[in-house]
């Protein structure tokens, strides 16, 4: 049956029948994508005792410099270490604030804590779900050091005039790549457009290598800081500034960064396939909201074509909802009768950061009073109300199934479940 008719036959929810009658092949949906190199490159690093070393993590820190295109780049155990080492790496310290978006994985902005220093959230664009570039300026302090920026979902945040920003007030800027590896920017990758970069490897993420995360920069005091943090293995190697050279045999943050090399291993092997595996997930993401344009209540969260801009491996893909168009449809009630259709969605997006009793109640090293402001000459919490965007979006993004192959086939029922359901909305109020 056609697209078209689909879309018009009764609701599944009020007993119609499902858009999505196709059984989809295991590896529509399936990721990572794991074949025998992966299994041997593993097993190899098994065979020869050498999990702890680093012989194969600096081949893959090198290759991963090449296809990210910076200087440098050091491999962590995860996501999270990483952005620990690169908040470190740019000086963050005792009182001082890094801004950061709320609507985030709290690994963008909970480890400044563990540095003394502190997080001030901005808030998002509606339609990018990502920093709002004109909501930072004013946020900036004698004491702002950083900032975050998180291309949120896989999309690219507004880099101009957040560079801009950042060399006008003197900042360095962050990049957190979790859910963007290989995402452009007006043509560029990001990664390397801030100061340093960071980003996950976990399972989950589009590029994957079990529990890994990544560190890179063009800015050797950036990297070597992230050295002599929590790479104490490695300082005799690639410490070269005398000031960290003297210090060099114990991790300055008393923690440990390496990664296991049968990750190492495994995310050679992904990476040498990233870029073809990436190019499908875009023709499937794109054929399924080409599909979609057009309809009320939803629109794609894709930067516009022709921008030179993608959504790289196209991570945690969501859809923007618009109640508004849909006679004010609360959001819950649409999930459902899409997942009637057998469409495959649910809420999109993290709870934000800013509400967290972590970021406004913890005293979490007993200092007498919320850990967020022990370095701060002020109260930095932000209450409810004060980031309306960041507040608002989990009612306003909901979870699209992310497609690893472009097959029209299957594609095209998922597609018709979703529109199926918001063109007849009003028979759901
Ligand atoms: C997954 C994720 C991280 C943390 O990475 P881990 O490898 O899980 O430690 C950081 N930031 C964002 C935005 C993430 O989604």
């Amino acid at each position: 049956m056609d697209f078209d008719t689909v879309v018009h036959q009764p609701l599944a929810i009020l007993g119609g029948p499902k858009a999505v009658t196709v059984t989809p092949p295991d590896d529509l949906f399936h990721w990572p994508i794991v074949t025998e190199e992966d299994e041997w490159a593993v097993i190899e690093v098994l065979r020869a005792g050498s999990m702890s070393g680093t012989d194969i993590t600096k081949q893959f820190e090198s290759e991963y410099a090449a296809w990210q295109g910076t200087e440098f780049a050091l491999a962590y155990c995860n996501g999270t270490a990483a952005l620990q080492g690169a908040m470190f790496g740019v000086g963050l310290g005792r009182g001082d604030e890094l801004i950061a978006p709320s609507l985030t994985y709290w690994a963008s902005a909970l480890q400044t804590f563990s540095l003394g220093a502190s997080v001030v959230f901005a808030d998002i664009l509606p339609d990018t779900i990502c920093i709002d570039p004109c909501d930072i300026e004013h946020r900036i302090t004698r004491h702002t050091k950083a900032i975050m920026v998180v291309h949120y979902c896989g999309y690219p945040c507004d880099m101009d005039p957040i560079m801009d920003i950042a060399h006008r007030h003197n900042l360095r800027v962050i990049e957190d790549v979790s859910h963007a590896h290989g995402t452009r920017y007006k043509g560029c990758q990001v990664g390397k457009i801030g100061d340093v970069s960071a980003m996950s490897m976990m399972s989950g993420k589009s590029l994957a290598a079990g529990e890994a995360g990544m560190l890179c920069t063009n800015d050797r005091l950036i990297y070597e800081r992230a050295i002599a943090f929590g790479h104490y293995e490695r300082h005799g190697d690639s410490l070269t500034i005398p000031e960290l050279v003297a210090l060099r045999g114990l991790p300055l943050g008393g923690v440990k960064h390496r990664i296991v090399q049968t990750a190492s291993a495994m995310g050679r092997v992904q990476l040498r396939y990233y870029d073809e595996r990436m190019a499908e997930i875009q023709a499937a993401l794109n054929r399924f909201w080409d599909l979609l344009e057009g309809t009320p209540g939803i629109r794609a969260h894709r930067p516009p074509k022709g921008s030179g801009s993608t959504m790289g491996g196209w991570y945690n893909p969501v859809g923007r909802y618009l109640p508004e168009e849909l006679g004010g449809l609360p959001i819950g009630r649409f999930i459902e009768a899409v997942n009637a259709e057998g469409g495959r969605t649910a809420r999109g997006v993290n709870a934000p950061l800013h509400l967290h009793p972590v970021f406004n109640e913890a005293d979490i090293y007993n200092d007498g009073m919320p850990t967020r402001n022990v370095f701060s000459d002020r109260d930095l919490r932000q209450p409810r109300g004060s980031l309306p965007v960041s507040e608002a979006v989990g009612d306003r993004a909901f979870g699209v199934p992310w497609f690893k192959h472009d097959e029209p086939e299957y594609i095209e029922p998922y597609a018709a479940a979703f529109r199926k359901v918001a063109l007849q909305a009003d028979k759901l109020r």
